[in-house]
């Protein structure tokens, strides 16, 4: 048995994943929270969010994140590619940033506004 607490929504319900018994999931207060559990569980996925050095712009560093969840296992290699990548300013809020981020399927878009110094 497998205790998580459900991140879907701010309830935060107690979860238990049955593994013995066909994943069953008790403790939830909606199917959302039965399909979290499976999927972390199994399958378990994250939104990443981070930073990437900015080049020519009011700050050096600038804020981002990845447009969909990602499995959780592929995070060391992404973060691998977030390190490297350099960016120049300007750049928009929603910029996609590199697509298929470490071969994740997912885009790495910049979360703010970023203005030439
Ligand atoms: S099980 Fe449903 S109600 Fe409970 S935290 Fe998850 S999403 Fe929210």
């Amino acid at each position: 048995m497998k205790e998580l607490i459900c991140i879907v929504c701010p309830r935060g319900c107690h979860l238990q994943v049955d593994e013995t018994n066909n994943d069953a999931v008790t403790g939830n207060a909606c199917p959302r929270g039965a399909d979290y559990g499976v999927q972390e569980l199994r399958h378990p996925m994250r939104t990443l969010t981070s930073t990437v050095v900015l080049l020519g712009g009011i700050h050096r560093r600038l804020p981002v994140r990845t447009n969909g969840p990602i499995p959780k296992q592929a995070i060391p290699m992404a973060m691998d590619a977030i390190n490297r990548l350099r960016v120049e300013a300007p750049v928009r809020a929603g910029q996609v940033l590199c697509q298929n981020l470490s071969g994740t399927g997912v885009e790495l878009i910049a979360t703010k506004t970023m203005e030439i110094i």
